[in-house]
């Protein structure tokens, strides 16, 4: 089993939702955490309660992407896994979006998950060891009405990680992707808790503790794929 204790983790959008559950349950687990996110305040409340790193940054940004990574190495000297947790999605009618909507949902989901680890990628694989893990979502597998670009983006998302893994196998580098149901999050402005969300919902920690397996999986084990759903949602 790996050991998580001083792991150097980077995680995006930890301001929130299943980000912040991943980041705390890590630093539980005993690593050092790199929380980012956009929002200065949620975040400094994360890396307060992680005793990790803040950094204030937009995914879709590639100097803000280099900074993250820079920022880590310089506070902590190595960077050992990278979680590209960070999205946002938006549903409606294919001819009610609008090109500007299209393009945030592939900037954050598609272009943010390439820029951070085109920025990780040559310090892990100098270092011939890393494991960048990014949350996909049951629909980079399967489509649905009103699904349109979300599901486009967390398609692309899959792709990018998936021959990622390929490329960076030789390196000793793993790449995995978890693939969750409904989660009970802020996810397009929803609000989290509420009437039986316990059993129609999965609960960020859940998510949370599915990086931790991916995570621990022993040295010469990578867990390519993890999907998970709330035993009530038909998939
Ligand atoms: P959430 O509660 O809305 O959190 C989203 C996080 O992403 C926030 O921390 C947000 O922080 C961050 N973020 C958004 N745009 C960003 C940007 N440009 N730069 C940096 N950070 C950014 O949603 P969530 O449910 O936890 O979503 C996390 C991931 O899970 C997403 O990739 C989503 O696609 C995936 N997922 C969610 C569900 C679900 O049902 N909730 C299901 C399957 C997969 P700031 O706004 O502070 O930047």
């Amino acid at each position: 089993m790996t050991d998580l204790t001083n792991q150097v983790a980077i995680v995006t959008g930890a301001s929130r939702g299943i980000g912040r559950a991943i980041a705390t349950l890590l630093a539980v687990q005993g690593a050092k955490v790199v929380c980012v996110a956009r929002s200065e305040d949620e975040l400094l409340e994360v890396a307060q309660k992680t005793n990790g790193l803040p950094v204030v940054a937009d995914v879709c940004d590639e100097r803000d992407a280099q900074l993250v990574v820079s920022e880590t190495l310089s506070r902590y000297g190595r960077l050992d896994i990278v979680v590209c947790n960070a999205g946002v999605g938006s549903f409606n009618l294919l001819e009610n979006f609008s090109a500007e909507e299209w393009d945030r949902m592939f900037d954050v989901n598609v272009k943010g998950t390439f820029l951070l680890c085109k920025a990780a990628l040559p310090h892990l694989k100098e270092q011939q060891r890393g494991h960048i893990i990014g949350i996909a979502s049951d629909v980079s597998k399967r489509t649905f009405v009103h699904g349109t670009a979300y599901g486009a983006s967390k398609y692309a998302q899959h792709a990018v990680l998936d021959a990622l893994r390929k490329e960076a196998r030789p390196y000793g580098i793993k790449v995995s992707v978890i693939y969750p149901g409904l989660v009970d999050t802020h996810f397009n402005e929803a609000k989290p808790g509420g009437v039986d969300k316990e059993k129609t919902h999965l609960q960020p920690l859940d998510v949370a503790q599915a990086v931790r397996y991916v995570l621990e999986a022993p040295a010469h084990v990578v867990v390519d794929e993890l999907m998970l759903h709330p035993v009530t949602q038909e998939w």
